[in-house]
């Protein structure tokens, strides 16, 4: 620290110059002389501090002399040692010097020193004669530099010691500046660290997108209700699926499947009773906690459910499109279904996915059947996956017979499934199941070859048709009429004797893919044929909208035929109707011959049931066919 004091800064007191001019003013007098001074270094030059006020003194306080002349105080400085010049007239060495014009021709000086060894500057006593200055001059110069050198001493110490408090201030501003910064930096990090640990409770309790409480804080708000002193007498827990957010996510992208939740979230907050809790599961899931009584909970449940369905039938806006939800409900009801949420929010899913069909926008209640048939299904979901590698899937074919003349023309092949586990699996059963899982897509191409190869058999002995059913999971691959060219080009089967059948679930979903894969198939020479028609919704008008060459009449209009005219007439009209429209009538289950009867009357095309054969083995009908062939040629 001392290294950092300048000395050449150091004041020298009022009271301390007073004293050093008597020490000046004294030893001129002792030592008769007429100068006595200390000479005080500066940049350039030596300045007179102080000089005593003695008769003939030529030196004035505050007087420069520079540097680099030839001083005396000069030499004392740098060889830091007594100089003693006795004459200076008669020296060589000093008769140039420059207090010899002031008329000093002798000279005797001690270097002054700040305590750390810097030059101060001197103290000396100057004669305008020759003066050899005996000892006794001598001490008493050297007495006085050390009287001045403890001044010296003692100022250089107070510099210190300002210099130390300087630094310490110094310090302490520092510190104390750095514990404001650490202090401002701490609470910053504090802030975003209570801002962070809020954000990560509300993405713990909240749906990022819709705002909307998550299944956490819906388990939460559950746990309050049903717990605490005053809990709730019965709850209906139901859950909300949009059926079509992946469809509308697919065709005009995520940003409007967001908005499509965003207006669903809105709608629902806005139009539930206060008794009911909202939450937001994600991928187009919703859970509705509803708060009643256990004699009225049913009703408010179904209320409620019916009110959302309502609420569902207008479009709302997705991007640039305006899209009907497809929201299936199901509902789960407290104490009665579980006292647990989870399980609770698992059954009101399982009665979820039981409602919508055939149509959406239906709700259900829980009930232990579904579960049966839910854990039914996820056993023939699991078996499924290996069915085709194990060879499980067999072929039937059921004959379509001409109902003029009685003869088999062709026949529908029909999937059959046995398992060593579950048995047989009838077709109803498995195929809604595969068609969900997508699992149909592969079962489909087995059909297709299957049927194919078997039509090409048999279509290259007599004029023969195979029908074929087609999923409407299958209809939207857009390479599906490529795949039944390639097989048909690979057996060599005639188009004409292909005919696939549809439903209309098929024309319900995608039209404009739809009538796309209808076309090619059209333009291959395959037939296209509506399957259970009647049962659907505008059975009618699919029939002039797309390329059909066949109309199959479903057998429950056929099963009624016998017992109500209605029925008969309606048949009779279906038959007329799809003439006009140059199409062909298969009539399905025909199990009496009264039936079969009357459909030959109604000149009904072909005809289709128990009556004329169950569906068999390929080489069953094989057999079935020969001896037609060989009973005709008889
Ligand atoms: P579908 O296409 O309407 O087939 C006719 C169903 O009626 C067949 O049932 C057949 O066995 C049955 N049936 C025929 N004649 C009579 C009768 O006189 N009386 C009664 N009560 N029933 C009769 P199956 O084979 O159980 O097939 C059921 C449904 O499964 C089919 O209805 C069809 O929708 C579907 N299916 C069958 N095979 C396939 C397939 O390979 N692919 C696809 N996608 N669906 C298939
Ligand atoms: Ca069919
Ligand atoms: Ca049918």
């Amino acid at each position: 620290m001392s290294d950092l004091i300048q000395t050449a800064n150091i004041e020298i007191p009022q009271v301390m110059l007073a004293s050093w001019q008597n020490t000046v003013d004294l030893i001129a007098k002792l030592a008769k002389i007429p100068a006595s001074l200390i000479m005080r270094l500066q940049q350039r030059s030596l300045e007179v501090f102080v000089s005593s006020q003695s008769p003939g003194n030529p030196y004035r306080p505050g007087a420069l002399e520079q540097l680099d002349s030839g001083l005396y105080c000069e030499a004392v400085i740098n060889d830091q040692a007594e100089l003693l010049v006795a004459d200076a007239l008669h020296d060589p060495l000093w008769c140039n010097n420059p207090d010899i014009k002031l008329g000093m021709i002798s000279y005797c000086g001690l270097p002054l020193n700040w305590p750390n060894g810097q030059p101060f500057g001197t103290i000396c006593i100057l004669d305008s004669k020759r003066n050899p200055y005996d000892t006794a001059k001598r001490q008493l110069l050297s007495c006085f530099r050390q009287a001045v050198e403890a001044n010296l001493a003692t100022l250089y110490q107070k510099a210190e010691l300002e210099d130390a408090n300087n630094h310490l201030e110094q310090r302490v501003h520092q510190r104390t500046a750095e514990l404001e910064q650490l202090n401002q930096r701490l609470s910053r990090e504090i802030d975003i660290r209570l801002a962070a640990e809020r954000l990560v409770d509300y993405q713990q309790h909240f749906d990022a997108d819709t705002g909307l409480p998550n299944r956490k804080q819906l388990k939460k708000k559950f746990s309050e209700l049903t717990g605490g002193s005053a809990p709730a007498d019965a709850l209906a827990v139901l859950n909300l699926n949009l059926a079509n957010l992946k469809k509308v996510n697919d065709s005009f992208g995520h940003q409007a499947g967001d908005q499509l939740i965003h207006q669903l979230a809105a709608r629902l907050s806005k139009q539930l009773p206060d008794s009911a809790f909202l939450a937001y599961f994600g991928a187009g899931e919703f859970a509705i906690l509803d708060q009643g009584h256990s004699d009225t909970i049913v009703e408010q449940s179904a209320e409620l459910a019916n009110h959302l369905c309502q609420l569902f039938k207008t479009p709302v806006p997705a991007g640039e499109h305006s899209v009907t939800p497809s929201v299936a409900i199901g509902i789960a009801g407290y104490p009665h279904d579980g006292t647990e949420i989870d399980e609770l929010l698992r059954k009101a899913s399982t009665a979820r996915s039981f409602s919508g069909s055939p149509l959406p926008g239906d709700y259900q209640f829980f009930s232990g059947e579904m579960q049966s048939r839910l854990t039914a299904r996820l056993q023939i979901e699991s078996q499924l996956t290996h069915a085709l590698e194990h060879n499980q899937f067999q072929l039937h074919y059921q004959p379509l017979v001409d109902s003029g003349n009685g003869q088999v023309v062709g026949a529908e092949a029909l999937l059959r499934w046995h398992n060593p586990q579950l048995g047989q699996v009838a077709p109803d059963r498995f195929i809604p199941i595969a068609e969900q899982s997508g699992q149909i897509i592969e079962i489909g191409l087995f059909v297709l070859r299957a049927a194919i190869s078997q039509a090409a058999h048999w279509c290259r002995e007599r004029e023969f048709c195979i029908a074929l059913n087609l999923s409407p999971v299958q209809f939207r691959d857009p390479d599906l009429a490529g795949q039944i060219h390639r097989l048909l080009t690979t057996y060599r089967l005639p188009p004409h004797c292909l005919e696939v059948e549809i439903t209309e679930g098929v024309l319900l979903q995608d039209e404009a893919q739809a009538l796309q894969t209808l076309d090619a198939l059209t333009r291959l020479g395959v037939r296209i044929s509506l399957d259970d028609f009647g049962t659907g919704y505008s059975s009618l008008s699919y029939l002039q909208k797309f390329p059909f060459d066949t109309v199959k009449i479903d057998r429950s209009f056929v099963a009624g035929l016998s017992n109500s005219t209605r029925n008969q007439e309606l048949v009779r009209a279906i038959i007329a109707m799809a003439h006009k429209l140059n199409l062909k009538v298969v009539a399905e289950g025909i199990e009496t011959a009264e039936q079969a009867a009357f459909i030959s009357r109604e000149q009904c095309d072909l005809s289709q049931g128990y009556f004329h054969g169950r569906p068999v083995p390929a080489e069953t009908l094989q057999g079935l066919l020969s001896e037609r062939l060989e009973a005709s040629v008889e």
